[in-house]
C-alpha cells in the first residue's frame, strides 16, 4: 500500500468502487469516468509498480492472471472476445493515476462501429 494511492485506497476499500471481479493478485472495477459502454479498470493488488515502463520479464505472472481475468470479464459483458486493453505510461500518455493499471473498454456494438483511432472511443474524447 502506497501512502496517498487512490488505487490502493480502492483496495483497502477506503476509497468507494464498483468491483466487479478479482482474483488472487488482481481486482477489477468499473472506471468512475467511462470512455466506453464497458470501461473496466484491472490492476494488481499490492503497489507493485506506479507505471508499465516499470514491468520486466518477473511480472509475467501477475500479468497473465491480469489478461485472464480481462478476458473473463470481457466474456461475463457479453464482449464475444471484442475489446481493447490499454495501458497508459508516463503523464505526457495521459497517465494520471500511478498505480499500475489496465483499461479494458468494448461494448461499442457488433456491426462495424469499432473505433478506427486511439481516442475515437467517444467521439473524440481521448481515453486517459
Ligand atoms: P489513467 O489516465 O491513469 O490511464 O487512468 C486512470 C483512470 O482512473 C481514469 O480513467 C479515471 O477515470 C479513473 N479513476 C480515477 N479515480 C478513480 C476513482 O476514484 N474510482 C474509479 N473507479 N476510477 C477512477
Ligand atoms: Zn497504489
Amino acid at each position: 500500500m502506497q501512502e496517498g494511492c487512490i488505487f490502493c485506497g480502492i483496495v483497502a476499500g477506503d476509497v468507494p468502487s464498483t468491483t466487479i471481479a478479482e482474483s488472487e493478485n488482481v481486482v477489477a472495477f468499473r472506471d468512475i469516468n467511462p470512455a466506453a459502454p464497458v470501461h473496466v479498470l484491472l490492476i494488481p493488488k499490492a503497489h507493485v509498480v506506479s507505471s508499465a515502463a516499470e514491468l520486466r520479464a518477473g511480472h509475467g505472472e501477475l500479468l497473465g492472471e491480469l489478461f485472464e481475468l480481462a478476458a473473463s470479464i470481457a466474456d461475463a459483458e457479453g464482449l464475444e472476445g471484442t475489446y481493447r486493453v490499454i495501458v497508459n505510461s508516463g503523464s505526457g500518455s495521459g497517465q494520471t493515476v500511478f498505480h499500475l493499471h489496465f483499461h479494458l473498454l468494448g461494448g461499442w456494438g457488433r456491426s462495424g462501429s469499432f473505433p478506427k483511432t486511439l481516442g475515437d472511443e467517444t467521439g473524440g474524447v481521448p481515453v486517459n
